[in-house]
């Protein structure tokens, strides 16, 4: 069976979105994956068809109920359903590709997308769900950085990247971001590829490559050469 990507959202209408085009998008077409967008407010019981309430302890904002994202996800996740519930959320572990190459591995995905304020903590501990952000900084709602997580993985099912793209050297694949690339032409208003390109001779191109993509990687993101130092989880 393909990989099952679930979506439970107040948008369902948002899907799929940028997830239609290009690669992702003929994956789709090709069954190479598959992907549903359900709507969070068809759990909810009342004639208003209610999914959040004021938050407890006072403050701005609303919080989407517990019962009904937990009804949501009882509709969404079948007795025997495997697959992985993430919630999307700044407060979570920051989307690594090593997460990404561990859902994949996976049957697939159940995405919970937040809207206003948040979800009521006690569903996301009692489902088990694992909290994922996609950076350091606040959307309006979980369904672009679902999209950025479903992105990630699509990409890697085996099947949707052609022969000409390749997952194996690029940035992260070795905990390392990527060295830069050059094409044509070689000279460009003067400024001229590194001739080690030019050279032909493989060894000294990896060796090159090799060196760049270190000094790229200890000047921006030191954090991937010793996570211990800086305290992140461990990388990709
Ligand atoms: N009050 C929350 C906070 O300060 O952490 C922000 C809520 S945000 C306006 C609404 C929803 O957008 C969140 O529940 C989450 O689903 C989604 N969201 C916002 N930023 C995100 C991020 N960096 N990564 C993942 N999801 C995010």
């Amino acid at each position: 069976m393909s990989w099952r990507a679930t979506v439970l959202t107040l948008f369902p209408e948002m899907f799929p979105g940028p997830l239609g085009g290009s690669l992702a998008g003929r994956g789709l077409e090709r069954g190479l994956w598959s992907l549903e967008a359900r709507n969070i407010r068809d759990a909810a019981t009342d004639r208003h068809r209610t999914v959040d309430d004021t938050p407890f302890g006072g403050g701005a904002g609303m919080v989407m109920r517990p019962d009904v994202v937990d009804a949501a996800v009882a509709a969404a996740m079948p007795e025997g359903d495997t697959r992985p519930l993430v919630f999307l959320t700044p407060r979570g572990t920051p989307l690594r590709q090593s997460l990404v190459r561990d859902l994949v591995a996976g049957p697939g995905v159940v995405l919970l997308c937040g809207r206003y304020e948040g979800v009521d903590q006690r569903v996301v501990e009692a489902r088990g769900m694992i909290e994922v952000s996609v950076g350091d900084y606040v959307l309006s709602g979980g369904e672009l950085a679902a999209m950025v997580l479903l992105d990630s993985c699509v990409r890697l099912i085996p099947g949707v990247m052609g022969a000409s793209e390749s997952a194996e050297e690029e940035s992260f694949s070795d905990g390392l971001l990527e060295y830069p690339h050059y094409t044509r032409p070689a000279d460009w208003r003067g400024l001229r590829v590194p001739e080690v390109l030019l050279s032909g001779h493989h060894g000294q191109v990896a060796a090159w490559r090799r060196a760049q993509a270190e000094a790229v990687t200890r000047a921006r993101r030191p954090d991937l050469l010793s996570p211990q130092l800086h305290g992140a989880a461990q990388p990709a």
